[in-house]
């Protein structure tokens, strides 16, 4: 069993991505370090043959500049804020989501969507722990904010399974400066260090958590944990925000295991880098050597009726 879960894994991890071609979790090495299996990817049917599944290594001289993303506004509520619990894989801070108190705009978006829940990954030590790279750099940790389209569908399980359906902010940490914001959690860790524990957590703002610098990648991708659907807008944060290393060090005393069990440490709880495939990254921010997006368009349409002609050569 452990043998086909181990194949699954490396299935659902995919050769490496695609256009940037530089990085693959070969060149990522300490990404070999991680490889144990958590019970959530022990199940065949969660393992979907897609072509936007994420994370991915952005690739920065890759990325698209759109002069037409808008900056994103973010309004959050700290009275939405309902509480906090260890679901055995990370710890979720969840949110009133029946209105729109608590939701983004703007950005690569087209509606309103509201907040549902932020969680964390990370590694078992500072090296890795990240989701999602950039130029191969891998952060100690990664902050998801997770909404729902609140337009087009009723509730956050009807817009998991639809087309853009969730914006997912992602926010990476690195260690440095200590992070009060960050604090009011970190505090709170060690009353559900089991899985399954959960306490009220009201008034707490999450965009604290977020980097003062407005630039950001999106792209088109998919959830990291089954279902694995793909419905998530992905808005990606160029500048990471600083926590304290004894503040990411509380992160690990949590356990996956629940009370009596013997006890796994909640470490590694991140999905390996997916292929890029046929996606564009458009970034908010200008920067040399960067192609902008109707050069992009350009390049891509040619590259694509090349394509065709070849096809159309090898019929012939
Ligand atoms: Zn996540």
């Amino acid at each position: 069993m452990a043998r086909l879960a181990s194949r699954l894994l490396r299935l659902a991890s995919g050769p490496g991505p695609g256009r940037a071609g530089l990085c693959s979790l070969g060149c990522c090495a300490s990404y070999r370090l991680r490889d144990r299996l958590h019970p959530l990817w022990q199940s065949p049917i969660t393992i979907p043959g897609g072509s936007r599944q994420s994370p991915i290594n952005i690739q920065w001289r890759d990325s698209v500049y759109d002069p037409h993303l808008k900056p994103l506004e973010i309004r959050y509520d700290p009275a939405s804020c309902l509480h906090m619990w260890n679901n055995g894989y990370c710890f979720l801070v969840e949110f009133e989501d029946s209105t729109d108190k608590s939701f983004i705009t703007g950005g690569p978006l087209e509606n309103n969507y509201r907040l549902k829940q932020f969680h964390f990954h990370w590694g078992a030590i500072n090296d890795w722990g990240s989701e999602h790279t950039v130029d191969c750099k891998v952060f100690p940790a990664e902050l998801h904010l997770v909404h729902w389209n609140s337009c087009k569908y009723s509730s956050f399980e009807e817009a998991v399974m639809e087309d853009n359906g969730l914006a997912v902010i992602g926010v990476f940490l690195k260690i440095g400066a200590f992070h009060s914001g960050l604090q009011e959690l970190v505090e709170v860790l060690p009353s559900i260090k089991h899985k399954d524990m959960l306490v009220e957590f009201d008034e707490f703002d999450p965009s604290c958590l977020l980097p003062s610098c407005p630039d950001y990648w999106t792209y088109a991708g998919s959830l990291t944990t089954p279902p694995l659907t793909e419905s998530v807008t992905w808005i990606i944060k160029k500048k990471p925000v600083e926590v304290d290393e004894d503040q990411l060090e509380m992160f690990r005393m949590l356990l996956f295991t629940s009370l009596g069990e013997e006890e796994k440490k909640m470490v590694d709880n991140f999905r390996p880098l997916q292929p890029l495939m046929d996606r564009m990254v458009r970034s908010s921010f200008p920067s040399q050597h960067r192609l902008n997006i109707e050069a992009w368009s350009e390049e891509h349409s040619q590259r694509a009726s090349q394509q065709r002609s070849l096809k159309g050569t090898v019929h012939l």
